[in-house]
């Protein structure tokens, strides 16, 4: 064993002593110990949409910190900058009379979105109602809920027994999800959880109608719907929470990774007032009786005030959407290489470089064999199940996207593929 830092999601007997350590980052450049420079390919998890090194954010987040590093939002316990952030939030997400409630992460926002939902439908006296919908490649974070319900199976396999009562609904097939609903009983369904476009699943595009259909149903059968705007939200696909691109208000939403762009950790649940009602109506009646230690961290908050600040002031949040044209002009053109199955990009400044089956079965862990040819020629991208995901910072230009795809296209051509496919 050459170190103890054990890396999430990782093969770490291979790793171990074969890190890539990054050492500082500025817009979309990341520098390693060697100084070498790379594209950040990938906003490093999805996350640095304003770009990395901004003194605004750090500045922000120091001068709250010397000021009041952190107090907890318990009983009638608040801060300026989450009093703040909650009002901007709740401004911007297309949630009705919406409420924020915050975490560290994405993952503890589906916790808490899920808990809501069932404890919704319980106050409500409706106690069948705890059943969950998701669907296939969705991706929802690593802890309990976010586990029990992602559509991608080998995060599910291992653990034993996962949290029951939920169900993975079939992709892009609509009727296949009112198949889900009409099999469970629509009336012992509390929610629907949904990501605009799978990300860790695969970057799946949402198909014509999809995402409205889904919304339709559950209006229809008075199921929850929770939009999962981890990584659309913040400009990811040219909206603040993405959802807005199919005209869709959903019960709840919700954000992280770049509501700070990375720089603190921080995330959270948009929930509407109609959710909210059992817990914020009658003093005395209800306490929600969930909540993390750093709920409303002001300096975290701080950070996300300032990071709304950088994408009003340089107008980002569109550029998801602006780019999304030269992000698939400029990847293609890799649909012609040999070992590339498909090319998943054109809805948001997110991309999908798929490889072909006989390559996955040829070469051991290929999406990370590509991943490292791509950082050999000067781009970062993430390693997904069948190959590897692009998702750039929103500052991204349509020349660094060509370089881009001209790095992937090099760890294409070094993938060590013996017999011609
Ligand atoms: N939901 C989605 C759609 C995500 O992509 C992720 C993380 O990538 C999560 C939830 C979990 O977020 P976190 O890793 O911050 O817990």
């Amino acid at each position: 064993m050459n170190t103890r830092l054990w890396h999430p999601f990782s093969d770490m007997a291979a790793v171990d002593g074969n890190e890539f350590v990054v050492d500082r980052a500025e817009g979309v450049w990341v520098y390693d110990e060697e100084g070498r420079r790379y594209l950040d390919g990938c906003a490093s998890l999805w996350y640095a949409n304003a770009g990395h090194g901004r003194q605004e954010i750090v500045q922000a987040a120091m001068t709250q910190m010397s000021k009041l590093e952190a107090y907890s939002c318990f009983a009638d316990i608040a801060n300026r900058p989450a009093l703040e952030l909650a009002d901007r939030l709740a401004a911007l997400a297309p949630v009705d009379d919406a409420r924020i409630f915050f975490g560290s992460g994405g993952a503890d926002a589906i916790d808490t979105a899920v808990k809501m939902a069932r404890g919704y439908w319980q106050a409500r006296g409706e106690h069948q109602r705890v059943h969950v919908v998701s669907r296939e490649t969705g991706y929802h974070g690593t802890h309990g809920y976010g586990t029990s319900i992602t559509g991608i199976p080998p995060n599910r396999e291992g653990w034993g027994v996962l949290a029951g009562e939920n169900t993975v609904a079939p992709l892009h097939d609509l009727d296949g999800v009112e198949k889900v609903f009409a099999e469970v009983g629509p009336e012992r369904i509390a929610a629907f959880v949904v990501e605009p476009v799978t990300g860790a699943g695969g970057v799946h595009l949402p198909t014509e109608g999809y995402i409205e259909g889904i919304a339709e149903l559950c209006r229809r059968h008075g199921v929850l719907l929770i939009i999962d705007a981890v990584i659309a939200g913040f400009g990811r696909l040219g909206r603040w929470f993405g959802i807005e691109r199919f005209g869709v208000r959903p019960d709840m939403i919700t954000f992280a990774k770049g509501v700070t762009s990375g720089y603190l950790p921080l995330g959270g649940v948009v929930v509407s007032g109609e959710v909210a009602a059992p817990w914020w109506t009658t003093p005395g009646e209800r306490t929600l009786r969930h909540g993390p230690t750093y709920s409303g961290h002001p300096t975290c908050c701080a950070a996300g005030l300032a990071t709304l600040d950088v994408y009003e002031r340089e107008n980002l949040i569109p550029r998801g959407e602006e780019l999304e044209t030269p992000l698939f002009e400029a990847l293609a053109p890799l649909l012609q290489h040999p070992y590339v199955h498909e090319v998943r990009a054109g809805f948001g400044l997110l991309a999908a470089v798929e490889l072909e089956q006989d390559v996955l079965d040829g070469v051991p862990d290929a999406p990370n064999a590509l991943l490292r040819g791509a950082r050999k020629a000067g781009v970062l991208v993430r390693g997904l199940g069948k190959g590897v995901a692009v998702s750039p910072p929103l500052t991204v230009t349509t020349d660094e996207l060509g370089l881009l795809a001209e790095a992937i296209r090099a760890g294409l051509d070094s993938l060590p593929v013996d017999a011609p496919v």
